[in-house]
């Protein structure tokens, strides 16, 4: 076996390079510095945002500023961090950025408790005074739309004091995922051993056509969930509650209400979305179920099965040069401006490519004002990799174009829209891969590679959504939560789902152990929106091509500027209207044909 590199043996042009960021690391610790001595000039604009409108805007500009250049320094420490974990430099340097972070949030939070506090229609009445806040408007009408809810400053005071407490559900849950749970090593069909993490169940076993390995680890991984399910019954219960007690505290109808207005989201579009999609995609995914049951010899599917693989022994080979080619040729409709993009991000080391010991798994894609996105990947020479990286590359498309026509405030937009720009790129990346081949199995592997996608982040996470969902309603009437109301309710929403094609035991009704996501507010079902409004515009470019391209470059450049369902409007997606989502239901099911067929006429 070939030995791992430690990061320092890496050639750096396999790296992404940190020097666009800060030239050096003594010039990363002066920046540190510097604004530890900038952050108490702050304190000249507290008390005053009740002067008049050109305080506001002065104040929320020198804010921005310092959110910039924080958010640079905290960036190359993050980026350093994912590139070796291990390293103690690496990890002192983002401790001090952190507490920098929080000193800064800290020396900054009086501007939305003051603002809030300015007599009612103050704000509205600045914003039409004052040419220097209109480009904040979205900022400050934000404070607007937040005021209502707004408690007294001594209750707000003593919630922010209370802040890192009510994060505790989530710091419990991921320290314990990370540390303490431990799992029984497992054995494959041929006797050897293997360990067995987290990690290792969810980005190989799962997937492992071995039929041994698969159940062993399944078997292993659902013996050592279950030593926890009260522990995070408990840690879940809590972060619900919190939810349902915020919500009445602050006056909101229920928690779903609350964490919706968060994202500018209509509590009438997230119901639509569970309801049409769940119940619509389910016939698509038991099909493929059902096949899959049949190509792998099963006498019964179980939830670990859902992933296996069915063609193990096709993993179409590339190189990053060709891969780069292929991405930079299937995005090219997206015009010059977007493939120039492109092309730094492949040609200027944006993308981290190396495999190192205490490099981070999986891909992200991490915006830096003032340089550029970075990418990371683990790239192994296969054309899966080709797909990750055009994913990845649609949100650093996004991010440039958002930072270099929005100022910094409007760049980051809701949760609701960030897949969309990605799966675009996968879509488009993936059709052209489709195009220049007429070999039928390299076009079945192209369809079970998106399926991957739609399954992961379409099904899987909305079934996580309607858990959710579900779990809301029990506790605002007063239901406690605990892990047996949990892997009840998983239970009965994963038969539902499945309708009898996969059998839902004790495994399957532990997978909401399995999600961080349930600590970060509704977030698991804004995937199938993200990819949603991704299918809807993919198809719509491939059908009408410019007009839609030009609408969708204008929507990327907008950033976070307007709220999620306006950008999908600018984009021609109505998301008050179940058509879309059927578009992208509908191309699930077109994917699934494609294979059925294809093995229709192998077997
Ligand atoms: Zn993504």
């Amino acid at each position: 076996m070939k030995k791992r590199l430690v990061r320092a043996e890496v050639p750096a042009e396999l790296t992404w390079n940190l020097a666009d960021i800060f030239a050096t690391k003594a010039e990363w610790e002066g920046e540190l510095a510097a604004i530890a001595r900038d952050l108490p000039g702050m304190g000249r604009f507290k008390g005053k945002l009740s002067t008049g409108a050109s305080a506001l805007a002065e104040c929320l500009e020198a804010a921005e500023q310092l959110q910039k250049r924080l958010h640079r320094v905290i960036a190359y420490a993050s980026l350093a961090l994912s590139g070796d974990g291990t390293d103690p430099a690496n990890q002192a340097a983002m401790g001090r950025a952190q507490s920098l972070g929080a000193e800064a949030q800290a020396a900054m939070s009086f501007i939305r408790s003051e603002a809030l506090e300015l007599p009612p229609g103050t704000l509205e009445g600045y914003l039409a005074e004052s040419e220097a806040l209109k480009s904040f408007a979205r900022t400050v009408l934000r404070m607007v739309d937040e005021k209502p809810h707004v408690l007294g400053p001594e209750t707000e005071r003593t919630l922010a004091a209370l802040g890192e407490v009510l994060q505790s559900p989530y710091l419990v849950y991921t320290r314990s995922k990370a540390a303490d749970m431990a799992f029984a090593d497992i054995k494959d069909s041929e006797g050897n051993t293997h360990p067995m993490s987290f990690a290792m169940y969810e980005e190989a076993y799962e997937k492992s056509s071995d039929f041994v390995l698969r159940r062993n680890a399944y078997a292993s991984f659902t013996e050592g969930l279950k030593k926890y399910q009260n522990t995070y019954g408990t840690t879940w219960g809590t972060e619900v509650k919190k939810h349902v007690v915020t919500a009445k505290l602050r006056g909101y109808p229920s928690a779903t209400h609350m964490l919706l207005h968060q994202q500018e989201v209509d509590p009438a579009s997230y119901h639509m979305l569970h309801d049409v999609i769940l119940k619509e995609i389910a016939p698509h995914m038991r099909r493929y179920a059902k096949l899959r049951k049949e190509l792998l010899g099963l006498k019964e599917m179980l939830y670990c099965d859902i992933e296996a693989p069915l063609d193990p022994d096709f993993s179409p080979a590339t190189t990053y040069a060709s891969a780069a080619e292929v991405i930079q040729k299937g995005l090219a409709v997206l015009g010059d401006e977007y493939a120039a993009i492109v092309g730094d991000s492949l040609n200027n080391r944006w993308i981290d490519l190396a495999d190192n010991v205490g490099k981070s798994t999986g891909a992200f894609c991490y915006g830096v004002p003032d340089a550029h996105p970075y990418i990371l990947v683990t790239w192994a020479d296969n054309m899966r990799g080709a797909l990750v990286l055009a994913h990845e590359i649609g949100h650093a498309g996004h991010g440039v174009l958002a930072m270099r026509y929005q100022r910094l405030s409007n760049v980051r937009g809701s949760v609701f829209f960030t897949e969309a720009p990605s799966i675009i790129n996968e879509l488009l990346v993936g059709n052209y891969i489709a195009a220049q081949s007429s070999d039928p199995r390299l076009h079945r592997w192209l369809a079970m590679q998106l399926l991957m996608t739609y399954h992961h982040n379409f099904v899987r996470h909305l079934i996580e959504g309607e858990l959710q969902r579900r779990t809301y309603v029990l506790a605002e009437k007063g239901q406690p939560i605990t892990a047996s109301v949990l892997s009840r309710v998983q239970g009965e929403i994963l038969e539902e789902f499945w309708g009898g094609e996969v059998t839902i035991d004790e495994g399957a009704r532990l997978t909401w152990m399995r999600q961080p996501h349930f600590y970060m507010g509704l977030y698991p079902y804004s995937y199938s929106a993200g990819l949603t409004i991704g299918t809807a515009v993919a198809k719509a470019i491939k059908e009408e091509g410019r007009p839609v391209i030009d609408k969708w470059l204008e929507v990327l450049k907008t950033g976070g500027a307007k709220p999620p369902v306006e950008l999908a409007r600018m984009a021609g997606v109505e998301m008050g209207d179940p058509a879309a989502i059927r578009t992208a239901v509908d191309y699930v099911g077109e994917l699934v044909d494609t294979v059925v067929k294809s093995f229709a006429k192998t077997t």
